[in-house]
């Protein structure tokens, strides 16, 4: 039998907020989603991560950061490390958000490198992957997604691993893929996982990203592949993200 996933309904802050907008948005998700079937978890911005785990303390509600220093320690000004981050209770990391690997041209290569940091200290990497509307024109989809997945597949670390598909043309612009691309995607990524070890492929969780709101949740998170979301835009607004966090699948 299948083994069942539990859908991850991750809300990803990016450089927005505030202390006061942490508490807020915290404490109604704390009491809001008490009992929920599906697992939550946040990434706000690093300066509110000693808030967040004061917050979250006594929660089921697990956090994590949004990046990570390819470092261990030392002279890299303005980088926090995978240690600093277990350190103030993370339990996940985003790696290659495509906003990283476009203005800070994050290449495999270095991804590769922060991902190994992040196991090897126990946080669990959520691995973004995603083509650009130029690419999808051009029929490079599956192309583009291979080489983004393919690296990190020939690592010790694929247990822990979460992945989250978000087309880079639908991040904070309405524009949703509907369920046939997302799930012929999310599909292709199980498959890919599964040439390497078909066990772990049924249990890797495979997040949707890219203009999730509560209107089009629902049909997402049921398609068989996806197993969640990870949202921009709707996870700051606190009755949005509250509603996404109970979504169930149809
Ligand atoms: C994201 O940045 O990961 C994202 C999915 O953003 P949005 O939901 O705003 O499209």
């Amino acid at each position: 039998m299948m083994p069942k996933r539990k859908m991850l309904i991750a809300a990803n802050w990016k450089m927005n907020g505030s202390q006061n907008l942490t508490k807020t948005l915290l404490e109604g998700l704390a009491v809001a989603t008490q009992g929920s079937e599906n697992e939550i978890a946040v990434f706000p911005p690093y300066p509110y991560l000693a808030l967040t785990q004061d917050i979250l303390r006594a929660t089921p509600i697990r956090f994590g950061a949004q990046d990570l220093s390819a470092h261990d320690e030392g002279a890299y000004t303005g980088e926090v490390s995978a240690s600093m981050l277990t350190d103030m209770g993370c339990y996940y990391v985003l790696i290659g958000h495509s906003e990283r690997r476009a203005y800070h041209q994050e290449s495999n290569e270095l991804l590769l490198q922060k991902y190994q940091r992040a196991s090897q200290q126990g946080l669990n990497p959520i691995l973004c992957l995603g083509e650009t509307q130029s690419e999808r024109n051009a029929n490079l989809t599956f192309q583009v997604i291979n080489s983004q997945l393919l690296p990190f597949l020939t690592q010790d670390y694929l247990a822990n691993m979460t992945i989250a598909y978000e087309p880079v043309w639908a991040i904070g612009t309405g524009k949703t893929a509907t369920p046939d691309e997302a799930q012929v995607v999310h599909a292709f990524i199980r498959e890919k996982i599964a040439e390497k070890d078909s066990s772990l492929a049924n249990k890797i969780r495979i997040l949707y990203g890219g203009s999730v709101k509560p209107n089009n949740a629902r049909e997402l998170f049921s398609l068989p592949d996806v197993d969640g979301g990870l949202i921009g835009g709707a996870s700051l607004k606190k009755e949005e993200f509250i509603q996404l966090c109970r979504t169930t699948k149809i």
